[in-house]
């Protein structure tokens, strides 16, 4: 085996005499075919060939130097077969002395390619994904020099932009696409309901290289020391702000970060690619494609995080190369905004205009991430977890669709014009709902409801008055302390809710006290970490071991509402002793404050969430205790099925109308007629039209839901015969009819009433 050094010859050289290529006023074919024999010649190949990824997952041979003509625009292969096939699937490079050994080796004998037997083959790779192949060929047993590898990736680089710039479009045998465009389908979660149809924004996109060969090598060695020193510097500034705050998650993150900015691999593999001709941001490029290819191949979703991290300080350094500014880039925002986001704080989304935004797609950010919650706020159609930032070009259309939690990226027609129906028929159902909007919420045999709305950010109480809603049934305070970059002082509490009261204009709104702990973190306060969070320190159990927290709060409400009534809701309540000691520390406050001489709420009434199912078998005892009680069936739900709510893998197994469920429901709603005390339901399910069908067969008389859902659930009692149904139901409850059969009876009665299910 021997190794050409001869090969050296320079890939800058190659890069420079590309260049010019590029630049020709010729058609696409003949650009390719110039190139080929750039290359081959270039680097004593005897065989230079381009393969292209088509739409339909093959790699069709575009250009030849070496192989027979003929076979260009014939000879194709799977992604996954062949030698070529293989460096597609895994986006690595081949290099082989002799191909013909090689499992994976496919014959096409259109090519003639048998008397060639060293091979390299590399990726043609854009910002990780995998648009073709670019190979050559020997007809000597040879293994190809890790310098010719490095060359061959660089040219493959340039080409790669070629692609890109749609100007192959065409080439290919009649029929075929290529990939650029081809249709992704994708599922991921279902964060906030409604469907979107637009163009692409990137949030905080790729920096688009242009400008990639170098004109001098020290110059770009120099750019690129120069960049990388502000890096660690910026680097090191953040984590010396990171400490001030005590932010401990973040602070591993920018420990990493340092560790990857001082990583001297990769600065001399930076520094490699500049000297064979790239510029100092190519160079970064050329390093963080294989990142991004080894990231797409990584199943071990800590190294996964780790690569992403490294793929953001890559995006660092570019932009100090580039002197972009860090942060959202608003810019060139379209009508129709879908925007698409790898991570985004929840301020970064309310710097967009909600004009022109129609839905958002989020990578990493979990349901209850903070921005996750303002984009329900801002009923902006929402899908997670759904990785789809890498394979999107700004502009692509794209379709999310946030009840499924399905993201269409450039849709075909059919997709297009099937979404576009259940748009027109949402806006449809949307304009009924607004026309019952003042009409009140009473069944047809005249039993009347009340539909409140949950809420937890100022941007929610508009849509008190906007869904005709008799007030906030849930406002939950944590909200305001999580999309908070620090704890809000008393006075900004006070502020916020004296704000929140005066925007429901007179309607009641239920605060409840903060329901933090669990899996809504706040980042500036410090907790351990824990085994099972949703059963761990939160909530009330919080509240009580600090209670401060509590105090400041209740204080803070106690001013806000001052002359009207303040309605106070305590979470996660197990034991009616928790509540007795919340309703002392509320009463201490009281005492206090009147003795101050402020003016207060006029009336006070506390309430508790039935949420544990340990209360289930305190209900006499509780229901005594308390103004009201508000059953939480989230969390009732997770906890009497032992089943994770934020799991998506379990979310849906089981059923909310199953008998088991609704006894337990029923048993409350019955303990607090018995009671003579107040009774509202708040949790998700209050919003689906058969489950606010059955829990008022059960005896719920209020429900409190996200906004959206007021009109359905109000179009649905409207349409409710209760007396009959209700019997139906208890019957088959107390029977113990499985919950799929319940389900069917409630669509029996909704679909010839069109009910929306
Ligand atoms: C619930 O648990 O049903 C509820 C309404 O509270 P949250 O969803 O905020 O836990
Ligand atoms: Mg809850």
């Amino acid at each position: 085996m021997t190794t050409t050094r001869g090969a050296l010859a320079g890939p800058r050289v190659l890069l420079r005499k590309l260049r010019e290529v590029m630049a020709e006023p010729i058609g696409a074919q003949e650009r390719l075919d110039k190139i080929v024999k750039l290359i081959a010649s270039n680097m004593v190949a005897e065989v230079c060939s381009i393969y292209v990824l088509r739409a339909d997952n093959v790699l069709e041979l575009f250009a030849t130097e070496g192989l027979q003509a003929s076979a260009v625009h014939r000879a194709t292969l799977t992604v996954g077969r062949g030698l070529v096939g293989l460096i597609a699937e895994d986006a690595r490079p081949l290099n082989l002395p002799d191909a013909q050994s090689h499992p994976a080796f496919a014959y096409l004998p259109e090519t003639g390619e048998e008397i060639y037997h060293s091979f390299l083959g590399v990726p043609v790779l854009r910002a990780g994904r995998t648009l073709g192949v670019l190979v050559v060929q020997n007809r000597s047993y040879r293994t190809y020099a890790e310098e010719e590898i490095e060359a061959l990736q660089t040219t493959a680089m340039v080409l790669a932009e070629m692609f890109a710039s749609g100007e192959m479009e065409g080439l290919s045998i009649p029929g075929a696409d290529l990939d650029l465009n081809r249709p992704v389908h994708l599922k991921g979660a279902a964060y906030v309901e409604g469907v979107a149809l637009g163009h692409v924004l990137l949030h905080e996109p790729r920096v688009v290289v242009t400008q990639l060969i170098a004109e001098d090598v020290d110059t770009e060695l120099k750019r690129l020391d120069v960049a990388m020193a502000s890096l660690k510097l910026s680097v090191d500034d953040l984590l010396a702000r990171g400490a001030e705050v005590g932010a401990g998650e973040h602070r591993e993150i920018l420990e990493a970060y340092k560790m990857f900015a001082e990583d001297r691999g990769w600065t001399r593999r930076l520094q490699e690619a500049i000297r064979n001709g790239l510029t100092a941001e190519a160079a970064v490029e050329r390093v963080q494609n294989d990142t991004r290819a080894q990231m797409a191949r990584q199943t071990d979703p800590f190294l996964r995080d780790r690569l992403h991290d490294f793929d953001d300080l890559a995006n660092r350094l570019l932009r100090e190369l580039m002197g972009r500014p860090h942060g959202p880039v608003a810019g060139d925002l379209p009508d129709d905004a879908v925007v698409i986001a790898r991570n985004m704080g929840p301020a970064d989304l309310l710097d967009y205009s909600r004009e022109r935004l129609r839905g958002l797609v989020l990578e990493e950010p979990g349901p209850t991430s903070h921005v996750a919650i303002v984009a329900r706020a801002l009923g902006l159609p929402t899908a997670g977890q759904v990785e789809v930032a890498s394979l999107a070009e700004a502009g692509d259309a794209i379709i999310v669709d946030g009840d499924t939690g399905e993201v269409h990226l450039r849709p075909p027609g059919d997709i297009e014009t099937a979404y576009a129906d259940k748009v027109r028929f949402h806006a449809r159902r949307q304009e009924q709902y607004r026309l019952i909007r003042d009409e009140p919420a009473v069944t047809r045999d005249g039993v009347p409801f009340m539909l409140q709305i949950n809420a937890g950010l100022l941007m929610d109480m508009p849509h008190v008055e906007q869904s005709g809603a008799a007030g906030v049934g849930l406002f939950r305070t944590e909200l305001q302390f999580m999309v908070a970059s620090r704890l809000p002082r008393q006075t900004e509490q006070e502020g916020f809710y004296e704000q929140v009261l005066a925007a429901a204009d007179g309607k009641p709104v239920t605060f409840r006290s903060l329901d933090i702990g669990g899996d809504k973190v706040l980042p500036y306060f410090r907790q351990q970490r824990e085994e099972n969070p949703a059963m761990g320190w939160r909530a009330i159990r919080l509240g009580l071991d600090r209670p401060v927290l509590l105090r400041t709060q209740a204080r803070a409400l106690l001013k806000a509402a001052a002359g009207q009534e303040l309605r106070l809701l305590f979470p996660m309540v197990t034991e009616v002793g928790e509540f007795v000691r919340a309703k002392a520390v509320v009463e201490r406050e009281q005492k206090f404050l009147e003795g101050q001489g402020h003016t207060i709420a006029e009336r006070v009434s506390l309430g508790a969430m039935v949420e544990v199912p340990s209360l289930l078998w305190q209900l006499d005892e509780l229901l005594e205790a308390v103004d009201f009680a508000s059953v939480g069936s989230n969390d009732l739900m997770q906890f009497m099925m032992a089943s994770d709510r934020a799991n998506t893998r379990i979310a849906g197994r089981f059923e909310a109308l199953s008998p088991a469920f609704l006894r337990a429901l029923r048993s409350v709603a019955r303990a607090a007629d018995a009671a003579g005390k107040p009774l509202t339901l708040c949790g998700e399910m209050a919003g689906r039209p058969l489950e606010a069908a059955a829990l008022a067969a059960i005896g719920y008389r209020s429900l409190s839901m996200p906004s959206a859902a007021i009109g359905p659930v109000k179009s649905a009692i409207r349409s409710l015969e209760l007396k009959p149904l209700a019997e139906r139901l208890n019957a088959m409850i107390d029977e113990g009819a499985p919950g799929s059969e319940i389900r069917g009876e409630l669509r029996a009665w909704a679909d010839p009433r069109s009910v929306p299910v």
